[in-house]
């Protein structure tokens, strides 16, 4: 298939990747040019302005937050009106997906956004949530095949997938508060972090979220940042919006969201969202 890829961060370049090597025929192209060296050098074509890469069959985004996809769209040499049907790979607002829906034009649009870190994306492991028309989800299946090991289908509304996306990280942030707090008061009464996450993970908590945030505590493997504090911040206002719009109360939110704040305030942008374990033992002078 003849596909663009726009926007090559730690999750979209190792996306691209993939989709090169499956043999789609891909024009990428991001806001600092320089990322996309590497696949040009692997096969892809580079293009100018975000509309080049909307000619073909998909135009598929993965950046950073709602302005970059606004901009990417709506801006100057943007694809809104493109003939390619855009896939959402982003984490962005419902109330965005709910626009792009309504000013797709002809080409339509689909929400997909993918749960997985970089190196799940790296390995082709990443797992689909795609929302939309069926016949345009059909068309994506190589596609999503490509960049994943599973594909959910939630129904004919995209931003029903933002919606799963957002639950679903609030959970991920919620999972690694519990973890944290139960390491410290485990920590600071004189037992160790990797005995505690051996014990739980083999015994009631053996789900992949605790397993790979586990690990992540027990290392202090903060830096470099697979999934970055500001952009699980971006998630969680995110969440707060909608939370709002549906009239959700979320009273855990608001305490995994000041936890980020605090590390983000502290250690910098550059650490990672599980860092929210460091203001948790900070708070309990460790
Ligand atoms: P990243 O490495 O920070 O990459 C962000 C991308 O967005 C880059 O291509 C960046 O371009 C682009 N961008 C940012 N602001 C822009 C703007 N104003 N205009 C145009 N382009 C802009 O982020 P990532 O980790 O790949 O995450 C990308 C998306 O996937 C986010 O929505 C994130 O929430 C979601 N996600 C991430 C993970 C994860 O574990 N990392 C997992 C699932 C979903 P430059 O290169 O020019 O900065």
């Amino acid at each position: 298939m003849r596909i663009g890829f726009i926007g090559l961060g730690q999750m979209g370049s190792a996306m691209a990747a993939n989709l090169v090597k499956a043999g789609h025929q891909v024009t990428v192209w991001n806001r600092s040019p320089e990322k996309a060296d590497a696949l040009v050098a692997a096969g892809a074509a580079r293009a100018e302005w975000p509309v080049d890469a909307a000619q073909g069959d998909l135009v598929m985004t993965m950046l950073a937050d709602d302005r970059a996809v606004e901009g990417v769209v709506f801006g100057d040499g943007g694809i809104a009106g493109a003939p390619a049907l855009h896939v959402g790979h982003s984490t962005i607002s419902v109330a965005l997906a709910d626009r792009l829906a309504a000013e797709s034009g002809t080409g339509g649009y689909l929400s997909a956004p993918v749960f997985g870190r970089p190196l799940a994306a790296a390995a082709g492991k990443l797992f689909v949530v795609a929302a939309g028309a069926g016949a345009a989800l059909d068309r994506c299946e190589p596609v999503f095949a490509a960049i994943g090991q599973r594909t959910f289908r939630i129904g004919d509304k995209p931003s029903a997938a933002n919606l799963v996306k957002l639950s679903g990280n609030f959970m991920i942030m919620a999972a690694v508060e519990a973890m944290a707090e139960a390491m410290t008061l485990a920590e600071k009464g004189g037992v160790d972090r990797s005995i505690l996450l051996e014990v739980l993970t083999g015994t009631l908590f053996g789900a992949p979220v605790y397993q790979t945030y586990g690990e992540i505590l027990v290392e202090d493997r903060f830096r470099p940042a697979g999934f970055a504090a500001p952009l699980g911040l971006k998630d969680m206002t995110l969440v707060d919006a909608a939370a709002t719009a549906f009239e959700v109360p979320m009273p855990l939110l608001g305490i995994v969201r000041d936890h980020l704040r605090s590390v983000i305030a502290t250690e910098g942008p550059d650490v990672d969202w599980a860092g929210i374990a460091l203001a948790i033992r900070s708070s309990a002078n460790i």
